[in-house]
C-alpha cells in the first residue's frame, strides 16, 4: 500500500458527523480513508506507512461555492460600486463587459482566488468560451455550465439545439459539464423547456438565476412591469411571455411548468419567493444557492434565509462574481446569512452548524458531488478528500465553528482538492520570499 497521509489539527468539522477536538483525517490518494481523534486514528492506522502534516487550525470539508463566474473577477471595479438596482447595475455591467477582457486570464485568477479562501468546488458559468478552461485547468473540483441566453422560440427553432450542444460540448472535462439557462427573462419559453429536456437527454445538471429580482415576478405572471417594457423597447417583445400578457404564475410556477425544476437543477438567489414557492422547491428537490452581499451590491432585498432554515429547504452557499459582489470567500457570504438569519428572527442554536453545513455539504448536494463513490463536502471515509484548513483563534471545535460562521478567515491555510494540495499558505510565504 502506497503511503496515506495524516492531516491532524486542534480542531476538525466533519459536518457529517459531530466536531472534533485533536481530529485527523486520514487520506490516500483521492479519498479519506478514516476520520476521528487523533489518538483513534492512530491506533486503527496499524503498520501503514504515514506522512504526518500537523495543522495550526480547523480542518473542514472544502468550501463548495454554489453561484458564480469566475470569469468576471476582472470586473470588480462594478462589484466595488453600489447600486440602487437591477438596472442601475446592469448597465455598469454591460459598459465593462462589452470592452476587451482577457477572460481566461479573470477566470483563472478567479479560480486562484478560490483557491486561497478553501474552495475547493465551484457551480462556474461560462458565458464567453475563452474562459471555459480555466476550472479544468487548475484541477478545482465542481461543474461547468456554459450560460445560454438571448434565444428567441423562433431562432432556436432555427438550430439553436445543435448550437447549444457544440458550445457545450467546447467545454473540457473534468470537472463535469452542465446548462445554465440564464434567466426566466433572457430566453423565450420553448427555449427553457427544451433545455431542461435537453440537460435530462445528456444527463447533465443545470443551473439557473431564479427570484433574483422584483422585476422577474410582474414579467412571469402578466408581462408587464418595468423590465417587460424595457424589453418590448429594446425590441425583445418577441418573448411568449410578453405575447401573451404572462403565465398567470409565480417564477417557481412557471419554471415548473417547464419541466425546469427537478433535483439534477439547482437555482440562484430565491430571494422573491413565497411558502408556495419553498414548498414547490422542496417537493422537487431542488436546492436555492444564496448569494447575500451580491444581492446588497446590486441594491435588492436580502433572501429569505431564516424561512429556508425553518421549512427545511435545501440551501447552498455563493458568492456570485467579482462583478456584483466584494470577494469570492464564500465564508464571508456564510458571515452575513449568520447576521440576516438572525435578524430575520431565527433562534435556534444549531445556526452555525446549519450555514457552515450550506457552506459544504449543502453545495455538493446542489451539485450533484454528494453522491458515491466518492461524494464531497463531507469528512467521512470513502468521501473525496476535498479538504480546506483555516486560521482559527478559538481552542475548542464549537468555538471554532462558531468564529468561521461569525467572523470567517480571510485566507486558508491550506485547500486540497481530490488529495492534491493546490493551496498552502507556507509554501506561498516561501515562494514569494516572505
Ligand atoms: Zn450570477
Amino acid at each position: 500500500m502506497t503511503a496515506v497521509t495524516v492531516h491532524r489539527a486542534r480542531a476538525v468539522l466533519p459536518v457529517a458527523g459531530p466536531p472534533l477536538a485533536d481530529g485527523a483525517v486520514v487520506v490516500h490518494g483521492d479519498r479519506i480513508v478514516d476520520v476521528g481523534t487523533h489518538d483513534e486514528v492512530t491506533a486503527r492506522l496499524g503498520d501503514a506507512r504515514v506522512d504526518r502534516v500537523e495543522w495550526d487550525g480547523v480542518l473542514t470539508p472544502g468550501l463548495v461555492n454554489a453561484h458564480t463566474h469566475l470569469q468576471y473577477t476582472h470586473m470588480a471595479e462594478v462589484g466595488q460600486a453600489t447600486h440602487r438596482g437591477f438596472e442601475t447595475w446592469m448597465q455598469a455591467f454591460m459598459a465593462l463587459y462589452e470592452r476587451e477582457h482577457d477572460w481566461l486570464g479573470s477566470a483563472a485568477e478567479g479560480v486562484w482566488l478560490s483557491l486561497r479562501s478553501g474552495t475547493s468546488a465551484v457551480a462556474e458559468i461560462v458565458t464567453d468560451p475563452d474562459a471555459g478552461s480555466a476550472v479544468h485547468d487548475a484541477g478545482l473540483s465542481g461543474v461547468v455550465f456554459w450560460e445560454v441566453l438571448g434565444w428567441t422560440d423562433a431562432a432556436w427553432a432555427d438550430g439553436g439545439r445543435a448550437t447549444v450542444l457544440d458550445q457545450l460540448r467546447s467545454l473540457p472535462s473534468p470537472p463535469p459539464t452542465g446548462i445554465s439557462p440564464h434567466a426566466i427573462y433572457s430566453l423565450d419559453t420553448s427555449v427553457i423547456r427544451d433545455l431542461a429536456r435537453l440537460a435530462r437527454e445528456l444527463g447533465v445538471r443545470s443551473h439557473i438565476h431564479a427570484a433574483e429580482s422584483a422585476w422577474e415576478d410582474a414579467y412571469v405572471r402578466t408581462g408587464t412591469g418595468e423590465l417587460a417594457d424595457r424589453w418590448r423597447a429594446n425590441g425583445r417583445g418577441e418573448f411568449a411571455l410578453l405575447q401573451g400578457g404572462g403565465s398567470g404564475k409565480s417564477v417557481m410556477g412557471y419554471l415548473d411548468g417547464l419541466g425546469a425544476l427537478g433535483p439534477t437543477t439547482h437555482l440562484a438567489h430565491g430571494i422573491y419567493v413565497d411558502a408556495d414557492d419553498r414548498r414547490l422547491l422542496r417537493e422537487r428537490g431542488v436546492s436555492v444557492a444564496l448569494c447575500p452581499r451580491s444581492n446588497a451590491v446590486i441594491g435588492l432585498e436580502p433572501p429569505p434565509i431564516a424561512d429556508y432554515l425553518r421549512e427545511g429547504n435545501p440551501i447552498a452557499v455563493g458568492t456570485d462574481s467579482l462583478s456584483s459582489s466584494p470577494s469570492l470567500n464564500v465564508l464571508d457570504d456564510v458571515v452575513e446569512l449568520h447576521r440576516l438569519a438572525r435578524a430575520q428572527g431565527y433562534t435556534d442554536d444549531d445556526l452555525h452548524a446549519r450555514l457552515f453545513a450550506a457552506a459544504t455539504a449543502g453545495g455538493a448536494r446542489a451539485l450533484g458531488l454528494d453522491i458515491d463513490p466518492a461524494p464531497a463536502g463531507t469528512l467521512a471515509p470513502g468521501a473525496r478528500a476535498d479538504l480546506a484548513v483555516f486560521p482559527v483563534a478559538a481552542t475548542t471545535p464549537g468555538d471554532a465553528l462558531a468564529e468561521l460562521v461569525e467572523s470567517g478567515a480571510s485566507e486558508a491555510l491550506a485547500t486540497l482538492v481530490g488529495g492534491r494540495m493546490l493551496w498552502n499558505a507556507d509554501s506561498a510565504k516561501e515562494n514569494a520570499g516572505v
